[in-house]
């Protein structure tokens, strides 16, 4: 053996890269020793053998089809691990578990081989740690983008989802012609209790409220965010104004039932809170800016007027009230 013909031997068989060549006549002509590490066969036992009888079990029937289609027609073919996890059974050798079979990225090319006619040359690389790493990305990434979007408390969209969220439900309910109504929903007394229950205790409270109104949610469109410190935000999409106090009703029972003692309260004996609501209706209001303005309202009569109540408030009528102000 010449000195270029060793190195190229030596190089082979060093390469992180899984090398064989198989005949025309659908032998083994050639087997690096990656490959031996990796399909658990030795060179010599798997040099003239066909690939069905070389590897530990026979390749998938794409790998099979990918190299007739070489030997016969000296077409190249890509294996993808996207859509071929596995053809060859290669196992990892560091692995703990000792049948972990390791991904593929497979390339077969025509290769002429002096006069012995048409072979084909089967590159394999593992691709398992890029897939790892992917999936670690792809998560690490999922998680960062629930963070930006989710109140850490109580679990709940947070203020910067609802406002992106806000301006797709408005658009929808234009464009379908719905109504469209939102809810501010305040915990009252809500600075009393932290001072006389402890901060912590309050927190649950927070928690506690946020599930009461999520568990009164029927759509999947209908959503509900935290909006600030004690406040919360809903919209109903496709609700008219005439339900939404109906539905208010029962956003208050169900804190109510919650059941929690508030010694501190000038408005019951447990935790209570006070809705304002408005409803934008597309075939009535041309304006809809004010909507968030009008709830905010509602929601500073309701207390006013005791609070543990939902008060509404007309769209229109805000609107008539900003533009008499302007007037006068
Ligand atoms: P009202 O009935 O008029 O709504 O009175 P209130 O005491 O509920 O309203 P105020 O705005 O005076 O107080 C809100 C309190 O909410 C003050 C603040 O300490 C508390 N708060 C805001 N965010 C949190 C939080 O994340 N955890 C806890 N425990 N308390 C919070
Ligand atoms: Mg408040
Ligand atoms: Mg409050």
């Amino acid at each position: 053996m010449s000195k270029v013909e060793l190195y190229q031997n030596a190089i082979l068989d060093a390469i992180n890269l899984g090398i064989f060549v198989v005949d025309g006549g659908g032998k083994i002509l050639m087997w690096n020793d990656w490959l031996a590490k990796h399909a658990r066969v030795s060179a010599e036992d798997a040099v003239g053998k066909s690939v069905e009888q070389a590897f530990a079990h026979v390749p998938s029937s794409a790998f099979m089809a990918a190299l007739r289609n070489t030997l016969q027609y000296g077409l190249p073919a890509v294996l993808s691990n996207a859509f071929h996890r596995a053809p060859l059974a290669l196992f990892a050798i560091d692995e703990k578990e000792e049948q972990q079979t390791i991904h593929q990225s497979i390339t077969i090319t025509a290769l002429q081989l002096g006069d012995g006619g048409r072979c084909a040359l089967i590159q394999v690389s593992d691709s398992s740690t890029s897939i790892k790493r992917e999936k670690m990305l792809r998560s690490h990434s999922e998680v960062l983008k629930k963070d930006a979007t989710t109140d850490i408390l109580t679990g709940l969209y947070n203020r910067r989802f609802f406002d992106e969220h806000y301006k797709i439900a408005l658009g929808q309910a234009i464009r379908q012609k719905w109504p469209m109504t939102i809810f501010m929903v305040d915990i009252d007394y809500f600075k009393q209790y932290n001072d006389y229950y402890g901060h912590p205790a309050g927190d649950k409270v927070l928690c506690a409220v946020a599930h009461a109104l999520k568990s009164q949610l029927a759509r999947s469109s209908d959503m509900l965010a935290r909006y600030g410190g004690e406040e919360f935000i809903l919209i109903l999409p496709n609700m008219q104004a005439e339900h939404g106090m109906q539905f208010a009703e029962k956003l208050l029972q169900a804190v109510s039932a919650l059941n929690l003692p508030h010694l501190k309260s000038k408005a019951a004996k447990n935790v209570t809170i006070s809705i304002g609501l408005s409803t934008y209706d597309p075939s009535r209001h041309r304006e809809v800016t004010a909507l968030i303005d009008a709830a905010d309202t509602a929601l500073y009569k309701a207390k006013q007027q005791g609070r543990n109540r939902a008060s509404y408030l007309a769209l229109d009528t805000l609107i008539s009230h900003r533009i008499g102000a302007t007037v006068e």
